[in-house]
């Protein structure tokens, strides 16, 4: 396992599309590895790949309650009456914590790390950082969304 450099706002590479992931290889393992390392050593809930450094559609969570590593993941139901707003930061952008609305429901569609595909329904802190890990995949910050005042 390896700490890998986490990449803040400015970095251009925050702002690309992460390429999906086709199998799940060794390379794959060793990166999520990595990324929980680097997540925990950074005290963050969450991690996307292109954090550091890597196009690649993968995100790790530990919100203590439950850990993920998500291969692809694909929020497929959000609802849009259910919403939270709520303060959020990020590894990224690092001093700045602002409110961001976000669904207090979805349901994600994801690869694990044994190729299974898995869909589960999610809610408050669990939505809120699916969210925010699949916009880092899209390129998309949470700065882009803090609500106006
Ligand atoms: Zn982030």
């Amino acid at each position: 396992m390896a700490l890998r450099q986490i990449r803040v706002d400015g970095d251009e590479i925050l702002r690309k599309i992460s390429k999906k992931v086709d199998n799940i290889d060794e390379d794959i393992k060793i990166l999520v590895e990595d990324m929980f390392e680097t997540m925990y050593d950074a005290d963050g809930v969450g991690l996307a790949a292109p954090q550091i450094g890597v196009l690649k559609r993968v995100i790790v969570i530990d919100i203590e309650v439950l850990k993920r590593a998500m291969i692809n993941p694909e929020i497929i139901y959000e609802s849009d009456t259910e919403m939270q707003d709520g303060a959020e930061g990020c590894l990224s952008v690092p001093g700045v914590e602002d409110i961001v609305r976000r669904p207090n429901v979805l349901r994600v569609r994801y690869m694990n790390l044994d190729g299974e595909i898995i869909e589960e329904e999610a809610r408050d802190l669990y939505a809120r950082v699916i969210c925010h890990e699949v916009d880092h995949l899209n390129g998309i910050l949470f700065t882009d969304k803090i609500l106006e005042k």
